[in-house]
């Protein structure tokens, strides 16, 4: 057989595993349970918030602030309803924008939720900045060796504005730290890093700034 016939056969080969991909990926999209929806929160990310708790995480960090949220079928089911009213949350000016938290926002099985809830914040909610935390360190999230750093996560990352990274290590606890646990962890300009090609920290306001990395 010559290699021109076998064009259509490669062509439909490619085709059949493009739309299992595509298909798969749509399947997943409202796979996920959620454990809360805070509105108006004020601890989670600058300014009032709203905060979307997804259920599951195999971090496990020891004095984890929230292990109800460990079983990926703890909690609700994540649907189009429960989206729609996040979104319908988020319009009012006074509401400065949506923050991913968890259990662990950048698991696999929840990634590809969280891209089609991220694409609709953007479309729209332009006005609105997001939030992620994550147990996984920006490194493992972007350069990998992690089960975090898929063919997505890129993605996903690119539609968050703050990543607050890394898990919470008890040892390093400190009540006094905005915004995160552990001294450990950073509050990372997403945005910034990605330009920059480095890790580059949000700027809180100054009047805030009473601890430095
Ligand atoms: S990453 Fe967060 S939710 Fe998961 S165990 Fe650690 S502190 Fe708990």
């Amino acid at each position: 057989m010559s290699r021109a016939h076998l064009y259509p056969l490669r062509i439909a080969v490619c085709w059949f595993f493009s739309w299992e991909e595509y298909g798969a990926r749509f399947a997943r999209r409202m796979l996920m349970n959620y454990s809360e929806i805070k509105y108006f929160d004020i601890a989670n990310g600058a300014g009032i918030r709203t905060t979307l708790f997804v259920s599951g995480c195999r971090h496990h960090c020891k004095g984890c602030f929230n292990p109800d949220t460990w079983a990926f079928e703890a909690g609700r089911p994540y649907s189009r309803e429960v989206e729609s009213q996040i979104l319908s949350n988020l319009e009012p000016a006074y509401v400065d924008g949506l923050t991913l938290l968890g259990g662990e926002p950048f698991e696999p099985e929840s990634q590809d939720v969280l891209i089609a809830l991220l694409e609709r914040v953007r479309a729209e909610r332009p006005g609105k900045n997001v939030w992620a935390y994550s147990g996984f360190t920006w490194e493992q999230l972007t350069q990998g060796p992690s089960r975090a750093h898929t063919n997505h996560v890129m993605q996903m990352l690119s539609m968050v504005d703050v990543l607050v990274d890394g898990p919470f290590v008890l040892e390093q606890k400190d009540i006094t730290l905005r915004f995160r646990g552990s001294s450990n962890q950073r509050i990372i300009d997403v945005r910034r890093s990605l330009e920059a090609g480095a890790t580059t920290l949000w700027e809180d306001d100054p009047l805030f700034t009473t601890h430095t990395w």
